[in-house]
């Protein structure tokens, strides 16, 4: 019976590792690609986008896989509260006194290219322009 329990385990293990295997933040939360990081706790991480679309353009993430916001649920208001709080504290390490942008992609028609839940932190020193491009 302890020999069932233990294959299962490990069963569940690979295929929950095989779902993540090819996801670029899942390989920077285990620092298996580079990244600059400006804050990480147990729960999340924030790290420079690599292709920023202004000065300030930082990226929070939960380190926990979650593919998209249109999948999270209830068990993760928690994280996402967290996550949402930490939004005006990045954003003061980053010295966007200013004001801010937040901005989530979530699934095709939102253009979400990476499949692991980001927050975009976006900030001037100049006014952004408008919010959507057209
Ligand atoms: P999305 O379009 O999915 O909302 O945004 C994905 C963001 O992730 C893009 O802004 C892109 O520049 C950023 N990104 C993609 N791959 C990497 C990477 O390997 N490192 C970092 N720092 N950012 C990345
Ligand atoms: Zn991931």
């Amino acid at each position: 019976m302890a020999f069932r329990g233990k294959l299962f385990f490990f069963t569940y293990q690979s295929i929950t590792m095989m779902a993540h295997n090819d996801c670029v933040f899942c390989k920077i939360v285990h620092g298996e690609i580079p990244a600059q990081k400006v804050y990480e706790d147990d729960d999340v991480l924030a790290f420079l986008d690599i292709n920023p679309v202004a000065p300030i353009h930082v990226l929070l993430i939960p380190k926990k896989h979650i593919a998209s916001l249109a999948n999270v649920t209830e068990t993760d208001a928690a994280l996402l509260g967290k996550m949402m709080a930490l939004v005006p504290k990045l954003a003061e390490i980053q010295k966007a006194d200013k004001g801010f942008r937040l901005i989530v992609n979530a699934g095709s028609i939102g253009n979400q290219e990476v499949q692991h839940l980001h927050f975009h932190i976006i900030s001037g020193p100049e006014p952004l322009g408008r919010m959507l491009a057209n």
